[in-house]
């Protein structure tokens, strides 16, 4: 039985709510399925910021470099002073030093989810570690620059192995998906001639040795017309940084809530659970947070370990916690921004119960 260190940082606003509640139900699933997990707690956010003058404090990098992977709930770095080193955003920070440069934001119906199309099952796969991510860009400070108070300029990063590496990534996630995959690079190259050229031209190069993966490309804002009219038709999206960010959010929005929208940042040697959703502070410390997306989130982490230690252990615990948020879920049990009234912690308790049944509720 391998044993696996999984780094847990709560962040900030639903965090402490949401990450703890889908870490223990990982760890019910991960025994379920015969796979030991050490559940490492570092500090990160606001609160590491008051107790050791950091968001990122240099001990939760330390301790994250001998961890297979780790769970990061949602920063409110809107609150952060961008001008304090010691202030930095978590997520952005951690996505550049460990190099996890794919980001895969799966967005399908569940059961018992409301929502206004039926049939969704695609993936946004967002590059992570360039674009226009201006805290991505540049060694240190940031690639904004501020020319005249009237004067911003910010600066693109497009770089040739960053977008051969997405591509392969989006391939790669395409040939592992039951159907025929396709992959459908989204971009603006007819504008952004250079930059999303080049990353046109480096999809175009990889589909060519992926034959039995279907390929084609839109032109960003057509791609947003398209989620709206008919979702079904995506099956892989790759993309560059901004847009990714953006047609996530908008793909999770077709099928439910920001609430069930999980995400993974991958990298070749590290991988971090983040659902896609912020800190929500609007909500945050009712104990009425959705921990679905956390939760799905890291049953994505297990599928990454079962596949990059060849772990059959690993993808039957992610299989599992999949099928008990399944089922919860469509016995009907859900949290306030799904038209439900159920608690976080109700919610966790269905799952569980489909997880361990018998077990104490
Ligand atoms: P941030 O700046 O940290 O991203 P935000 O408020 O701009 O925060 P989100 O935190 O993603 O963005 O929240 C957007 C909306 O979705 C809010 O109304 C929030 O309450 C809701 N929301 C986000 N996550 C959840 C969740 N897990 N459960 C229920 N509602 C959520």
């Amino acid at each position: 039985m391998a044993a696996y260190r999984i780094g847990v940082l709560k962040g900030d606003g639903i965090g402490p709510e949401v990450v703890p509640a889908a870490v223990d139900l990982a760890d019910l699933s991960a025994r379920a399925a015969g796979l030991s997990v050490e559940w490492v707690e570092l500090p990160v956010g606001l609160e590491a910021y008051g107790q050791l003058g950091d968001t990122l404090p240099p001990q939760t990098v330390e301790a994250l470099r001998g961890c297979h992977g780790w769970v990061l709930g949602p920063v409110e770095h809107h609150r952060y002073d961008p001008r304090l080193p010691s202030m930095r955003n978590p997520s952005g920070t951690l996505r550049r030093l460990f190099d996890l440069y794919a980001n895969e934001r799966p967005a399908r119906n569940l059961p018992g989810v409301p929502s206004r199309y039926e049939g969704v099952d695609l993936v946004v796969v967002r590059e992570n570690t360039e674009g226009f991510y201006a805290d991505r860009n540049v060694l240190e400070g940031d690639a904004e620059l501020l020319v005249t108070p009237d004067v911003v300029v910010s600066l693109r990063v497009v770089t040739r192995r960053a977008c051969q590496r997405i591509a392969e990534y989006a391939f790669q996630l395409a040939r592992r998906r039951a159907r025929p995959g396709r992959v459908t690079a989204v971009h603006k190259a007819n504008v952004l001639r250079r930059g999303d050229g080049l990353f046109l031209e480096c999809c175009r190069s990889v589909a060519s040795r992926y034959p039995d993966v279907a390929f084609d490309h839109v032109h960003v804002d057509a791609a947003a017309y398209f989620l709206v009219r008919e979702p079904q038709r995506y099956d892989v999206l790759v993309t560059t940084n901004l847009f990714g960010d953006i047609l996530s959010d908008q793909a999770a929005g077709l099928v439910g809530s920001l609430g069930v929208a999980p995400s993974l940042n991958a990298g070749d040697g590290y991988a971090m659970a983040q659902a896609v959703h912020g800190s929500a502070p609007d909500i945050a410390g009712r104990g009425v947070a959705n921990p679905t997306a956390e939760i799905l989130s890291v049953a994505m982490l297990f599928e990454w370990l079962g596949r990059r230690f060849d772990d059959p252990a690993a993808t039957e615990a992610a299989r599992r916690l999949e099928e008990a948020v399944g089922a919860a879920l469509s016995a009907g049990v859900r949290t306030p921004d799904l038209g439900g009234s159920a608690t976080t912690a109700e919610f966790a308790r269905a799952v569980r119960a489909h997880l361990a049944p018998g077990s104490m509720l």
